[in-house]
Formats: C-alpha cells, structure tokens, sequence
C-alpha cells in the first residue's frame, strides 16, 4: 500500500471512530498532523473533500448551507398587538394564524449537521451566514442522536447549547458570572475540556423534506429521533388574545426551570403561511422573540480595567458610574472575556443596563443609548508586564511566561492556599515593588532586614516571618495543588497521591500514559497536568528545599498486595454487604471503580445477566465473574 493510501486509511477509521463515539484512535493533534500531511501529498483525495475532513481543533470559519437568521424583538404587549395587526393583512383567514410559542433558551445558538443519518459537524450561528466549527466540543455534548433516520442527504438541526442550571452550580459557578457566560466559554474553546457537561436543547429543523405543514410537526420529528427539544405549545388563532397573560405566566414559571430562559419565541405554526409571509433583511416576518423584562438600573460605563490571572488570562473588569441596583451600590462588574464585550456591544461612554444575575452577581445586559463619544474596549498589551497579548477562542492571555502580574496572582494563590496571615496585598505589593519577592520560593529566603528595608514594619515583619514558617510544613497534595498548575487543585493532587504519585520522584517521572490508566483521567486532563509539572519542575524543586514536605500515613494497613493494579465494580444483589467485599479488595491491594475501560473484574449475581451494566461491561472486555468467584480469589 502507497504511503498516501494508508494514510487515507488511517484518517477514514479515526473519522469514523470520531462520529460514532468509539474509543478515540488518534489525538486530535495526531488527526490534524496526519490531514496535513494527505494534504500536502495529495491535495485531491476525495477524503480531504468529504465533510469529515475538517480539522477537530483549530476554529475553522464554516459557511451555513441555510442561513441562521435571527429574530425580530417584542418588548411590550402593544408591540405584540402591532405584529398582528400586520400578520391579519397578509394571513386573512383566522385558522392560520396559529401561533407556536417556545421557550427562549439563553446559550450558544448552534446548527448540527446529519449527512447521510450520521452527525458530522457542529456550527456556530455566528453571524447567521458564517460560524465556527465547534463540532471538537459538541460531539462530546449530551441531549442529541448521532445517528437519525431520514432520507433526506442532508438534516440541519437548529439547537441551543445550554449547561443546565445545576451542572453550572456544581462545576463552574465558581468561575463563571452565569451558565449562558460558561457555555459560550466551553463550546467555542479550542480544546475540548469540560464539554461533556454542555447539553444541546434542538428548536428547528432544516431538511429538503417538503412533507412537513406545521411548525409543530418539526418538534415532534426532533422527539421522535431523541433530541432534547425545547418546551412548546399551540396557541389557537382564535385564542391569540389571551397570549400577553401566557407570557406572564411564562415569566413566572422560568424560576422554576433547570435552564435559563430569556423570553419566549413565537412562529406562525402553518409551514406555507410562513413563506407567504417571507422576511426582511434575513429576519423572518412570521416569527418574533418576546423577550422577559430584566430589572435592572441604568449608568454609564465609564472604562475597563484588564488584569491578568494565574495561569495568563487576561480578563476585563468594567467601572460604572455608582448605580443601586436591588438595594445593593454596583460599580465593578466582570465581564470575563472580549467576547462577552463584542456580544454586549458596549463602549466606553454607553449608558448600559446593569441586573443582579441570579439575583447576585451583577451583570452588564445591554446598552440602552450609545455613548456620545464611544471608545472602543480593547486591550493590545499585558497590563503587568507590556508583552502583545493573544487570543484563544473567547479568551485574551499574556503569552508571557515570566509576566510579573500573572506570577504575582500565583503567590496570592499559595499565600491564600497556604493560609499565611498578615501577608495582605499592599504588604505584597510593597515587597514586590521593591524585588524583595517575586516567586513563591523567595516568600522563604526573607528576612526581617529586607523586609523592614522595602519598608514593612518590624513588629509586622516579625509576624509575617512567623506565619511564613509555619506554612513551611506541608501535605505533598496541598504542596502541588496550591501551585496553579492548569487543572491541577488540591482535591485532584491528593487523588493522585492516593493513586500512588506519594513522593515527589513519582511526579518528576509520572507520564500522560500513567494518569490516562486512572479513572476520570482523559487525555487533555493528563497532558495539561503532566506538562504543567514538567514546565514548573524547576521551580518546584528549588521550592520543596525550602518546605517540609509530608505524606499522610496511610489509614489502614494493606494486608496483602494480591489484587496490586487489579480493578473491581460489584452489581445486583450479594450475599455479602457490599462495604464488607470493597473492603476485602482495599486490604488486598485491588481497587473498586464503575464500569469503564479499565476495569478488571465486573462481580455479579449471574454472570450470564443481559442488563445495560453487564453488557457493557463484556463489550469493553472486561470478566464477569460471581461472588464465590470473587470471594475464592482472595482466598
Ligand atoms: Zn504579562
């Protein structure tokens, strides 16, 4: 077989194990290398022009078959009133004026693309004629099909990816001002971490099917092939008088959802009055969004103030003029990244509308008059260090690696992790100012001259040193988890030192391989922290000859080591009580786990069980074995 051939090969089996969620074969990295190189060598092989070629990466701009338009707003019930006055002239007969209202979901607006039944790519909605491949994060996302049946070549499906409301407070609440904030981040990043959490919620589809009369019968095709769709209901024409009350109950029954929903969308339901009712500019006349009222208090946006994070990123932070807004003063408002500011359209010099999200972060909702003078928000420079920032997906980062403002945050990090009082940021400040520290490994070479010298107080000084010494003892896990290497927390450093990384030699050596054989370990997870350690392995020896660093005793001793690397789930009903047998595999070496890729030995009641747990079980290879089975085994 020709080099080119085989490549073609390979390419074709790692697409097909990519769409149909299979074990991945090839990184996206090695994906992309091995369709370069196809390219380079043969820029006309039919597999670079079918549409699994694209890369699984980089953002590629991709150009709607249909376009995406957006809709009209209605604010008011006068405005309501006004649409339908204008649809009566056109759409004279009553019957046809039903009217189907939907649930307006606040995310990422995005096309699914099925070829041949098969989902193949991921669009955002972008300007409603060019968006960007997001299909990396959106293959990992829950609430579709990959496979529909249809005859049709081609099937768009218009959904909104959306993270539940509470996935957002378990997982990223703590990071982001809102779900709608979180989502945009997670779909449009170019790696594709977290994405699993992200859920498509389908509002339309697009086919060459001409069968289809009603609106309504598109959401209950979606039904029928398993999407997730968006809550609907009929409103008679007869009956459309009644619609401003719907909305507000509409209004009062979004707090009660597991999603945010920003207003409702309403469609003629009738497929053919719809055409005749046609649109302008891109935005349908038979469709509008009634958008919910947001309580908010209006001010001007009078700047932005950039500073950079732990890890480089760069995030915007907007002053206000001082506004109350629900009994609370507001004049710092976060908008986490230049994305938010395009999609906001803010300008300095705007008045805006500032809300409490979720009735306690303030956000920026929209601009209410433009600014007589508007300055363009835009940052071209680190604040800290000077160096051309970068961009990547929504984000701005500090490329530089030695950026004072991003190592600054980091010995925050560890003084606030390390719990070292009396070190407050202007006493930080004033020993950065003055070079006394700028790595976390300098907090441990001061002394009290130096101190005293940048001009702390003796007295102060003193205290200081006292705390710095007492942070001197430290767990490994705490050690590393406080470091602000990129995904790697407390929680997560003593997991792995549970795992068996106990002694420092073991993370100098641990390999992506290594944390990939663990569980919840994927392969971006493993290669962040991996390179991460690497990257600071300089600076974590020189800081480990400045610490005591401790391993906690393990709580009970192994009695014996015969289930060493070996894995173990138990199932259904057992004679004895399950913590009795996971403690057995415990005190002999073993570990229990769920149902993946790496288990060993899946114990059940009857081996010869057809339930979802067994079965996957025997396709991912593992043996199911009985309790006696399991119980002879140890002996
Ligand atoms: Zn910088």
């Amino acid at each position: 077989m020709s080099h080119i051939q085989d490549l073609e090969k390979q390419l074709r089996k790692a697409s097909d194990a990519y769409y149909n969620d299979e074990n991945v074969m090839l990184s996206d990295k090695d994906f992309d290398n091995l369709r370069d190189e196809l390219q380079k060598l043969d820029p006309d092989n039919a597999f670079l022009k079918e549409v699994g070629a694209f890369s699984t990466t980089a953002l590629s701009k991709v150009k709607h078959v249909i376009p995406m338009g957006s809709l009209d707003k209605i604010n008011t019930e006068k405005e309501f009133n006004t649409w339908l006055t204008t649809l009566s002239k056109t759409v004279t007969n009553e019957f046809d004026r039903d009217i189907l209202i939907e649930d307006k979901l606040d995310g990422v607006s995005l096309e699914i693309v099925f070829y041949k039944g098969k989902f193949v790519q991921a669009i955002t909605r972008g300007d409603g004629q060019i968006g960007d491949d997001v299909t990396h994060t959106i293959k990992n996302a829950k609430g579709f099909p990959r496979k529909i049946d249809t005859d049709n070549e081609y099937v768009y499906v218009r959904c909104e990816a959306v993270l539940l409301l509470d996935v957002w407070k378990k997982h990223f609440s703590d990071t982001t001002a809102n779900p709608r904030n979180a989502v945009a981040g997670l779909v449009r990043r170019t790696s594709a971490v977290d994405s699993e959490h992200i859920t498509c919620i389908a509002f339309d589809v697009e086919w060459s099917d001409d069968e289809v009369l009603a609106e309504y019968k598109k959401i209950e095709w979606l039904r029928e092939q398993d999407f997730n769709v968006v809550e609907t209901e009929v409103v008679f024409g007869r009956e459309l008088s009644n619609l401003p009350q719907m909305f507000d109950q509409m209004l009062k029954r979004r707090d009660t959802l597991n999603w945010e929903v920003d207003g409702t969308v309403l469609k003629i339901n009738n497929l053919s009055q719809q055409r005749k009712l046609g649109e302008r500019d891109g935005r349908p006349k038979w469709a509008k969004a009634w958008k919910f009222p947001a309580s908010g208090g209006h001010t001007t946006l009078i700047g932005v103030e950039w500073s950079v994070g732990t890890q480089g990123t760069i995030t915007p932070v907007a002053k206000v003029k001082p506004v109350s807004v629900g009994g609370t003063t507001i004049q710092n408002i976060t908008l986490h990244n230049a994305d938010e500011i395009e999609r906001l359209g803010i300008y300095i010099g705007d008045t805006i509308e500032v809300i409490r999200s979720g009735d306690v972060i303030p956000a920026i909702v929209r601009v209410v008059t433009p600014g007589k003078k508007r300055v363009k928000i835009e940052i071209t420079e680190c604040p800290s260090c000077g160096t051309s920032v970068e961009r990547d997906g929504p984000r701005v980062i500090c490329p530089n690696n030695n950026c004072k403002g991003s190592a600054s945050k980091r010995i925050k990090k560890w003084i606030s992790k390390r719990n070292i009082m009396f070190l407050g940021d202007s006493a930080l400040n004033t020993l950065e100012c003055t070079g006394v520290v700028n790595s976390i490994a300098s907090l441990y070479i001061m002394t009290q001259e130096k101190m005293v010298a940048a001009g702390l107080g003796g007295r102060m000084s003193e205290k200081i040193l006292e705390e710095i010494k007492k942070s001197q003892n430290v767990e490994l896990s705490d050690f590393l988890g406080s470091l602000s290497i990129d995904m790697l927390g407390r929680r997560e450093a003593a997991n792995l030192v549970t795992a068996g990384f106990d002694s420092l030699d073991k993370w100098e050596n641990m390999t992506v391989d290594d944390l990939l054989k663990l569980d919840g370990f994927k392969e971006t997870k493993a290669t962040r922290i991996c390179e991460g350690v690497q990257y600071k392995w300089n600076e974590i020896q020189k800081l480990s000859m400045c610490l005591n660093i401790t391993n906690p005793k393990k709580k009970e001793k192994k009695m014996s080591s015969s289930l060493e690397s070996v894995t173990f789930c138990f199932t259904g009903k057992m004679e004895h009580p399950r913590k009795e047998l996971e403690g057995l595999v415990e005190s002999n070496g073993g570990r229990v786990t769920s149902v993946n890729k790496n288990l060993t030995y899946l114990v059940i009641a009857d081996v010869n069980s057809t339930s979802s747990k067994a079965v996957k079980a025997r396709k991912l290879g593992t043996t199911l074995i009985s309790e006696d089975d399991f119980l002879d085994m140890i002996g």
